[in-house]
């Protein structure tokens, strides 16, 4: 049986072969290796990133041992360049598939916990898909209490702060939409803290997610949307006007369009995130806990805090 606090050891001896190279480093690679530690000391807001996309090729060598790294690099990891959305999301579904049980779920969502510990992460915001991970008789309510458990015992054990955003996704039925929105809903209180849409954009209207997007608004759900990538800024403008979100993800094609850019520069009073790049303020975190956060570690920094 998989065991949580092992995996977290290994980071701890990794880190520690990593230190004893050093001795042996030319003095050109010991500076750019200073240069990597110090950006990693640094304390980061990391608000978009997809647990079934993030699989280490140490968390895939448990769930499958036959992967080999030839094997996890080219169907596990999207190419740095990839035509078209399209292409970029052919390399999900291997993750997704490996995370069909519950010591998987558990595995998975401790996996990334502990790269992004590593990485300087404060807090992230990680998201997912529970209707994707019941092809082995695990119901969605069942997914979600695993993984929500799962990141709740890692931030008690790390320090690490972290939310899950629910994913409905461009090519489910409405019903499927609206079966995320209402588990956001359930789930409210816990460590789930917001709504999103991902997936595809091309060839899935976005009428059938309407109606959770209204669901999620009128019980003060938050709300964010992936738009743009694959359509361009008139599907921002569509997800802006149809589905009221508090934040795009993926939305840098936005800059193809000033009056989009002028739009979503005016577009809240309020201090939320319109791209990625905003960092705390965008976070889906009660003002508490946002200011707990900047004492301990804005401060300390001198004020700059680093998006991941
Ligand atoms: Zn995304």
């Amino acid at each position: 049986m998989w065991e949580q606090s092992r995996t977290l050891e290994l980071a701890r001896v990794d880190k520690f072969k990593n230190h004893s190279l050093r001795g042996r480093m030319d003095q050109s690679s010991l500076s750019g290796y200073r240069e990597q530690m110090e950006l990693r000391s640094l304390p980061k807001i990391e608000l978009h990133l997809h647990l079934d996309c993030s699989l280490s090729f140490q968390a895939v060598s448990k769930l499958a041992p036959s992967v080999t790294r030839e094997e996890y690099q080219r169907d596990y990891v999207a190419p740095s360049r990839c035509a078209n959305l399209a292409e970029f999301l052919l390399h999900a579904p291997k993750g997704f598939r490996l995370m069909q049980t519950e010591d998987a779920l558990r595995l998975v969502t401790e996996d990334v916990f502990q790269q992004l510990i590593e990485d300087g992460v404060i807090y992230a915001e990680i998201r997912f898909a529970p209707l994707l991970h019941t092809e082995q008789g695990l119901s969605p309510e069942r997914v979600l209490a695993v993984v929500e458990r799962s990141v709740d015992h890692l931030i008690r054990e790390t320090g690490m702060q972290a939310g899950v955003i629910l994913c409905t996704l461009r090519h489910f039925t409405e019903a499927q939409s609206m079966l995320t929105a209402e588990l956001v809903k359930e789930f409210r209180g816990s460590r789930v803290v917001a709504l999103d849409l991902a997936g595809d954009e091309a060839g899935f209207p976005l009428h059938v997610h309407v109606g959770a997007y209204r669901y999620a608004r009128e019980h003060g759900l938050f709300r964010t949307a992936h738009a743009g990538e694959g359509l361009g800024p008139e599907s921002v403008w569509e997800t802006l006007r149809l589905l009221d979100p508090q934040r795009i993800g993926h939305g840098t094609r936005s800059i193809e369009d000033p009056k989009l850019v002028e739009h979503l520069r005016n577009w809240s009073e309020q201090d939320l995130m319109r791209t990625n790049l905003m960092g705390l303020d965008a976070a889906f975190l009660d003002d508490g806990v946002k200011q707990q956060l900047r004492k301990r570690f804005l401060e300390p920094h001198g004020g700059t805090l680093h998006s991941a």
